[in-house]
């Protein structure tokens, strides 16, 4: 089935820490995440969990949530409870607030220390959740930093604060924190990932923060995160678009792909047109990539605009459909299996592909 590329990539060692019903870290799969986009109240946990059931579909792992008042504790409870990912949830300057999701059941809390004020606040959390058990990110931005590290380039400073809250959680004995920092910059991003990375066991939550539309965000996203998880590091990844989820997670899934770590799911290939096409390889696209995407097998599908190159580029694909002459070609590993109407095709290629599941 789909030819999965082998980077070799040694995993770095860490602790593992068990959240809800995966693991983070060490040798466990790469999870895939996103964030919910959006304010959620009662009467839309029903859409919600249906919307996180797709999610899982393209590869998701872990849903986060914004958890801002009194009332989004409860709902977070319930979406914990019914949801068919781990859920995780957000928290900024009221401790109170993650004492709440944690006792609601989050599988996850997301603090940074930084925004939630006196250490004692964090002291407190860190004690529910050893108690519940629930797992903590220690997720720090390079715009919200201790000023005692204001002189630090903001990678370093990222790492300094890091290094000092984690000392709060290792002298409170919770050993089950994934750490984060993240810049806008990918570089930075890069570099303070690395740094921390290599001087302690902590899983790690790699993403570039306000990463922009899709274009920019995926550029930036590669960039930092193949760096980091082509060196082992990298337990957790979220790619953040000012677009969709979906579109979260199938780049998150397609950078996992591009450096050998997704377990499962489909590559497409498909050229980019020309004036020899007899096939449109963009309507194609448009109609079904998100459907494919959505496929959990390791398989390789091409959508090729003719057989010039076509066949041959694409002869290793599972299967794979092309246009010739006034009619449009199903192959598999390169050999013909069908030759029918351009009206016919696409039901040709999903009885054809419906075979390989
Ligand atoms: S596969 Fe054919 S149509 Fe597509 S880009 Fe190559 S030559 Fe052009």
């Amino acid at each position: 089935m789909g030819e999965q590329r082998n980077m070799n990539i040694t995993r770095r060692s860490t602790r593992r820490v068990p959240v809800g019903g995966i693991i983070i870290g060490s040798d466990a799969p790469v999870a895939v995440q996103t964030m919910w986009d959006r304010l959620v109240t009662k009467d839309d946990v029903d859409s919600v969990l249906k919307e996180i059931a797709l999610l899982k579909e393209y590869g998701c792992s872990l849903i986060r949530f914004t958890v801002a008042s009194d009332e989004d504790v409860p709902i977070i409870g319930e979406i914990a409870r019914k949801s068919p990912m781990p859920v995780v949830a957000d928290i900024h300057y009221r401790h109170t607030l993650a004492l709440g999701a944690i006792a609601e059941g989050v599988h996850k809390i997301r603090i940074n220390p930084g925004t939630i004020g006196p250490a004692w606040k964090t002291r407190e959390i860190i004690k529910a959740a050893k108690d519940a058990p629930c797992a903590i990110r220690l997720g720090l931005n390079g715009g919200s930093l201790p000023k005692e590290f204001s002189s630090l380039e903001s990678g370093e400073a990222m790492v300094a604060s890091a290094l000092m809250y984690a000392d709060i959680f290792e002298q409170e004995g919770f050993p089950d924190v994934i750490v984060s920092l993240k810049s806008s910059d990918p570089e930075v991003t890069r570099r303070a990932s690395e740094s921390f990375a290599l001087q302690t066991d902590y899983p790690m939550h790699l993403g570039v923060t306000e990463a922009g539309p899709l274009i920019p965000s995926v550029v930036k996203s590669t960039y930092a995160l193949t760096r980091l998880l082509e060196q082992g590091i990298g337990d957790t990844i979220r790619v953040s678009i000012s677009g969709s989820l979906q579109e979260e997670v199938i780049t998150g899934m397609e950078i996992l792909r591009t450096v050998g770590l997704a377990e499962q799911g489909v590559q497409i290939i498909s050229c980019p047109k020309c004036g020899r096409a007899r096939f449109d390889t963009h309507q194609f696209m448009i109609k079904h990539e998100q459907k494919l995407h959505r496929i959990r097998k390791s398989l390789t599908i091409a959508c090729m605009g003719c057989p010039v190159n076509g066949i041959n580029e694409a002869r290793h694909a599972d299967i794979g459909i092309t246009g010739s002459g006034n009619r449009v070609i199903i192959f598999k590993k390169g050999e013909i299996v069908r030759e029918v109407t351009p009206e016919e095709a696409e039901d040709a290629f999903f009885e054809e592909l419906e075979t390989l599941l």
